[in-house]
């Protein structure tokens, strides 16, 4: 038998990669080596799900002072510090990081600060010269944001930079109908940044629940997102004297102001750049301090060596994995969003539990992708489990149980807020097929459901549940009567 340096080495230090290395060194006993070549916790934790989800919260205080003066409170708005809040933000980011590589360190995972590539099927070459063979090899390289084909788009920024930002811009344009577009658009909004949002499609966030999004893209436009559908970006350009533009401040601060808009913000967001000229499939073009493409994400496979060992990669670039995760090449397994599965985190984990449990524990488990349930950090959140109404009739016929109403929290300080809360039933089966909720911590709630929709639960099981009373989410088990059937 062949002596390698290691039993697995794995290429990608985010939380795929990590829990696969920890989890097979350290339950296993297996001799494991990890190469990262940014940062130690990957996008979820160093640019993506962490920061965004704090960003959130910091933006979430702008409409705080009005709710409270709805409860007698006499209470002012304040001013948002982006300085103040980027070095906390940094700070716990690298306490994070500092969590991540200890906690291979105390696994006994051998850790390597390099871009790695393949040379065969048990090798790595390192970008510090090294090389290093290992039984198998696992690709946990994740994915990176991609900018449309326009020209002078690397004048926009994508998600990575956002963190990254000196200054808040005065005004930005996001573009892209998605997660990320959608997540970013309130939490600007909400720290007073005047936005405008183009999204190509007829509305955002595509492949959710019609009802679901809908009401998402009638909250956002409440709160004085300038939201724009069947609109894309055609060029965009340093603005100048020759391109006469319409500035997004003006506009779209008249069309609906928010209680964060009258915080105090400074300057451009691309340092040194200063406004951008956007030109519109439809409209005069208009200038933006900034341009952020929220346009989807590509999986990092390029330059890795694959193709040389006859390992598949899709259109995107995804490697092309069976249900063990195991790639055209024996030795060589792929996780997380190279693969272009399911593109969120804890599945990326559960893809690398499932990977040591098949290659270091004699005991083949496939990665079940079926109703996992996920929430869309926008304000209000959305949390959604199972299939769209839509979907769902397209497979059999259904029952749908839908409120949507105005929660007693908002309502009482005069908010015009509506959550929404809606089962879609099995007619033969009397099974939840989907389950999807519109309000303020939906995210907390659609985790507990989604327990009840993955045991196969029945709308009966859901009635015989007594509510939580008074709570927004009591309403799931008391929606006695079908909306409508399909
Ligand atoms: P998405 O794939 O969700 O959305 C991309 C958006 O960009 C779509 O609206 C798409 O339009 C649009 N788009 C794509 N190409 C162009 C183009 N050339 N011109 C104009 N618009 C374009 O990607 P995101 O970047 O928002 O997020 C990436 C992934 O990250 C998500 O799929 C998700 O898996 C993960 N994520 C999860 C989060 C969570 O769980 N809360 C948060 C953030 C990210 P169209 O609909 O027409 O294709």
């Amino acid at each position: 038998m062949a002596d390698y340096d290691y039993d697995l080495f794995v290429i990608g230090g985010g939380s795929g990669g990590v829990r696969a290395a920890r989890v097979a060194a350290g339950d296993t006993g297996a001799r494991v080596a990890l190469a990262e070549e940014d940062r130690y916790g990957g996008t979820c934790v160093i640019r993506g799900c962490v920061p965004k989800k704090l960003m959130v919260f910091a933006s979430e205080f702008s409409q705080m002072p009005e709710l409270a003066r709805g409860y007698g409170w006499d209470m002012g708005a304040g001013a948002f510090d982006w300085a103040a809040f980027r070095g906390r933000l940094n700070e716990e980011l690298d306490r994070l990081e500092g969590i991540y590589r200890s906690l291979l360190k105390n696994s006994g995972v051998d850790t390597f600060d390099a871009r790695a590539r393949l040379k065969d099927a048990h090798t790595v070459e390192l970008s510090t010269g090294e090389t290093k063979t290992a039984k198998t090899i696992l690709i946990a390289t994740g994915g990176h944001p991609v900018r449309p084909d326009i020209p002078n788009a690397d004048l926009g920024i994508v998600s990575d930079d956002i963190f990254h930002l000196e200054k808040l811009p005065k005004s930005i344009l996001i573009v892209g109908g998605g997660y990320i577009a959608c997540e970013f658009a309130c939490i600007f909004n909400g720290l007073g940044v005047v936005v405008t949002q183009y999204y190509r499609g007829a509305q955002v966030l595509r492949g959710f629940d019609d009802e679901a999004r809908g009401l998402i893209a009638e909250a956002m436009r409440e709160q004085g997102i300038s939201l724009h559908l069947g609109t894309n970006i055609v060029e965009m350009a340093p603005a100048s004297a020759d391109h006469s533009a319409t500035t997004a401040t003006a506009t779209d601060a008249a069309m609906g102001a928010t209680a964060a808009q009258s915080l105090e913000l400074t300057a451009t967001a691309r340092d040194g750049n200063g406004p951008i000229w956007v030109k519109p499939t439809s409209g005069a073009p208009r200038e933006f301090d900034a341009v952020l493409f929220a346009t989807g994400r590509d999986p990092n496979s390029r330059d890795m060596g694959l193709e040389d060992l006859g390992i598949e990669i899709g259109r995107r670039g995804e490697i092309k994995v069976d249900e063990y995760s195991k790639t055209a090449a024996d030795s060589v397994y792929a996780i997380g969003d190279v693969t272009n599965r399911v593109n969120l985190t804890p599945v990326a984990i559960r893809e690398g539990m499932a990977f040591v449990e098949t290659v270091f524990k004699d005991n083949p488990t496939a990665v079940d992708h079926e109703l996992i349930p996920s929430a869309i950090f926008t304000q209000p959140e959305m949390g959604t489990v199972g299939l769209s109404e839509e979907d769902a009739r397209e497979q059999e016929e259904i029952e749908v149980y839908c409120t949507s109403f105005r929660p007693m929290k908002s309502a009482f300080a005069g908010q015009p807020d509506r959550v929404l809360m809606k089962l879609v039933v099995s007619k033969a089966s009397r099974k939840v097929l989907g389950c999807h909720i519109v309000a303020p911590d939906a995210g907390e709630m659609i985790q507990l459901a989604g327990i009840a929709v993955k045991m196969g639960a029945t709308k009966e099981d859901f009635d015989r549940t007594v509510a939580v009373h008074p709570t927004m989410s009591e309403e799931i088990v008391t929606m006695k009567t079908p909306m409508r059937t399909a």
